[in-house]
């Protein structure tokens, strides 16, 4: 038998910079600055960790979402979907771009009114609205989205006893193609549901029916399916007037238009897979322009956008407090910024990245956040340089839903900066004190000698 060739063995340098098989560079990216005003400057001034909101980049967006409906159909209109992120300075720079407000609870409508938008340019959606909160909205004229029989009846006893009209609108779940179905909320089309409840409306004295509204969930790319829900609602309208000879006075798609976060599990980033405002423009507006609904008469066209408007618009800084090795040899870093801020770390795939080039090199690392809980697990498994204590890191695109569904954990929450158009730093939230937390509770008197 021939002896086997021998060849020495060798040790191959494996390059950071190679771009992978989808031909994207497995380089890790460095943020040094966001909107040219330099993270090393803000956290020295602000500490660590902290949230980061770009007012340019909040308008720019809107502007393009805007821009992609308004050129595509006569008559729209943004309302902001204050749950997304209801800081007050957040909502004014949506309203002062012309952005209505779309509210859950009593607590979201007041903001709103505070904010300076008036009742008639309020929706008030969600399944829980108190009685207070009902004649408050039939008085200042807002437009109240009945979520169940229940609702409508409570209403229509609040509205007659006020001797007033209420304007309200429907929300319909529908079947667009999007599963699992939110059919929870309003009431549904397929089943003849909605359609009862819309002759129940229209035969109310103290009530008029304005619109009709669905919101189908939350990072919907299928962009179809919001043509489906438009040919839907379109025909919905349609099929009312034929019967009243009344045409409602909106349309209200909802939110839940995507963002370019990443999923967990995606198989591409959401960079790529993210439709952006023109598809999604360009299917709603088809479908109701193709539709029945009469050009003299077209209704108004309302958006909620949440998620979209807002997440590119918000980062979070924060520093490595700790490097160690698991015990099957995996690296580990210890951030922090925990689940606690960034709750959107259970749905998406955060990039982390240094504020600064330190080394080429990255290893297999899982990021932590700082909590002592077994679930705060910010990143499972990431290629990332090697950061020490005291290195900074910036968390992009976590302006939706994190400042809103924060949690308070352990901690206090931190503060929150806005950058404006000129690049100056505004504290639009301070970091809560322990003298506040504690202000809210009491101890009986039997303890108190404890
Ligand atoms: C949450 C919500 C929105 C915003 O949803 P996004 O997915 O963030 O766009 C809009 N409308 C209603 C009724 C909502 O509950």
């Amino acid at each position: 038998m021939k002896k086997l060739d021998y060849e020495r063995p060798i040790i191959n340098k494996v390059n950071a910079g190679m771009p992978d098989k989808f031909g994207m560079s497995t380089r890790v990216p460095v943020i040094s600055h966001i909107e040219e005003v330099a993270i090393a400057d803000i956290m020295e001034q602000f500490g660590s960790p902290l949230y980061v909101i770009s007012e340019p980049c909040i308008r720019k967006t809107y502007r393009q979402a805007q821009k992609a409906f308004a050129s595509r159909y006569p008559r729209v209109q943004f309302a902001w979907s204050y749950k997304t992120n209801y800081l007050n300075a957040v909502c004014k720079v949506f309203h002062s771009e012309g952005a209505w407000a779309e509210v859950v609870s009593g607590f979201e409508y007041t903001k709103a009114i505070e904010n300076g938008i008036s009742g008639d340019q309020i929706i008030f959606n969600g399944p829980e609205k108190s009685k207070e909160d009902l004649e408050r909205a039939i008085q200042d004229g807002a437009m109240i989205h009945l979520d169940s029989l229940d609702e409508f009846y409570f209403l229509g006893e609040l509205a007659q006893k006020l001797n007033k009209k209420a304007n309200v609108a429907i929300r319909i779940n529908l079947d667009a193609g999007i599963y699992p179905r939110w059919d929870r909320f309003g009431f549904n089309l397929e089943n003849g549901e909605a359609w009862h409840a819309m002759n129940r409306i229209m035969l109310h004295e103290h009530m008029e029916l304005l619109g009709l509204h669905t919101h189908m969930g939350t990072y919907i790319t299928a962009v179809k399916a919001y043509a489906i829900a438009a040919e839907k609602l379109a025909d919905l309208s349609t099929r009312l007037f034929r019967k009243f000879n009344s045409h409602v006075k909106y349309i209200d798609l909802g939110g839940g238009f995507a963002s370019k976060n990443t999923l967990k599990g995606a198989y591409l980033p959401g960079t790529d897979t993210c439709p952006s405002f023109d598809d999604y423009a360009e299917a709603i507006t088809s479908a109701l322009l193709a539709s029945e609904l009469p050009p003299e008469n077209l209704p108004l066209l309302i958006l909620e956008s949440g998620r979209a408007l807002v997440d590119d618009a918000g980062f979070l800084l924060g520093s490595v407090l700790a490097n160690k090795r698991l015990v099957d040899g995996r690296r580990a870093t210890v951030i922090d910024i925990g689940v606690n801020m960034l709750f959107t770390s259970f749905w998406y795939e955060h990039d982390v990245l240094p504020t600064r080039q330190k080394s080429e090199q990255t290893e297999n690392t899982t990021i932590y956040g700082p909590l002592c809980m077994n679930i705060d697990v910010i990143r499972e498994a990431v290629q990332f340089p090697l950061l020490q204590r005291g290195d900074t890191v910036v968390i992009p695109r976590i302006g939706a839903y994190n400042m809103t569904q924060w949690m308070q954990f352990i901690k206090l929450r931190p503060p929150v900066l806005l950058i404006d158009e000129d690049r100056k730093i505004h504290l639009i939230r301070k970091k809560e004190t322990y003298e506040q937390f504690n202000a809210m509770e009491n101890i009986p008197e039997h303890l108190k000698s404890q």
